[in-house]
């Protein structure tokens, strides 16, 4: 499996250094017929990805790594930060009527419930809100922090969590979102700030962030 595409010129600059390598990049172009600064941006697209190394008055060599080794890496290299999306964040008193509206007006699937100091203190999920529907109740009167999921049984993260982790958290718990937090300094209790959300959609967004990033 190659998850990055080579171009004609590329694959055959691959095949040159597993055939002859350790090779300079002149002894590369000389082969070719081309100049050196013709293929500078090719060896640098293949050192880039990973399939080269290169080493100082040595040359490149053939890493030897597979499609799926190299995408593996990259994969551990993404982090919650670069791929989180804005909170929607509702107030523990808000109504279960006005969670339902927040959530079709922010076209999310998640609501974050947070206390009158901006707090984490719930998880609303869709499925939470039509459960709280099917009853007879009146939506507008029923607060949210009577059906949310409520901590210390929220799954978070931070901003430098590895995104793959994420990943894994979200498949294990059977979740679509997590809040990304940062913990409130100077408090003796685990108090957190939601500053992102990150969703399976931006999960899919990095796979083909990885995908797109080579061509
Ligand atoms: P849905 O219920 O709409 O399919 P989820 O699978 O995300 O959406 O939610 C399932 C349950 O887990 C809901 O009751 C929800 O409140 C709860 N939940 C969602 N996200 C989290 C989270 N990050 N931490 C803890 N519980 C969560």
């Amino acid at each position: 499996m190659r998850t990055i595409e080579l171009n004609q010129r590329q694959e055959l600059i691959l095949q040159i250094v597993k055939d002859s390598g350790p090779i300079t990049g002149e002894q590369i172009a000389d082969k070719l017929s081309l100049t050196r600064a013709t293929l500078r941006p090719d060896l640098a697209i293949l050192t880039m990805a990973g399939f080269l190394d290169a080493r100082p008055r040595v040359g490149y060599f053939y890493t030897g790594k597979t499609g799926s080794q190299l995408f593996t890496e990259r994969l551990k290299k993404l982090f919650v930060k670069d791929f989180q999306s804005i909170p929607v964040v509702v107030n523990e008193s808000a109504s279960v009527y006005d969670a339902i509206v927040t959530m079709f007006l922010e076209d999310v699937g998640t609501l974050f419930v947070v206390d009158k100091d901006s707090h984490l203190i719930g998880v609303l999920s869709r499925k939470d809100l039509l459960r709280a529907s099917m009853g007879k109740q009146d939506l507008e009167t029923i607060p949210v922090n009577i059906i949310m999921t409520r901590m210390p049984n929220i799954t978070t993260c931070k901003p430098d969590d590895l995104l793959i982790d994420v990943a894994n958290t979200l498949i294990n718990k059977q979740i679509d979102a997590l809040p990304v937090v940062l913990k409130i300094a100077d408090e003796s209790n685990e108090k957190y700030e939601v500053i992102g959300r990150i969703t399976k959609t931006n999960i899919t967004k990095a796979f083909v962030h990885i995908a797109n990033e080579m061509h």
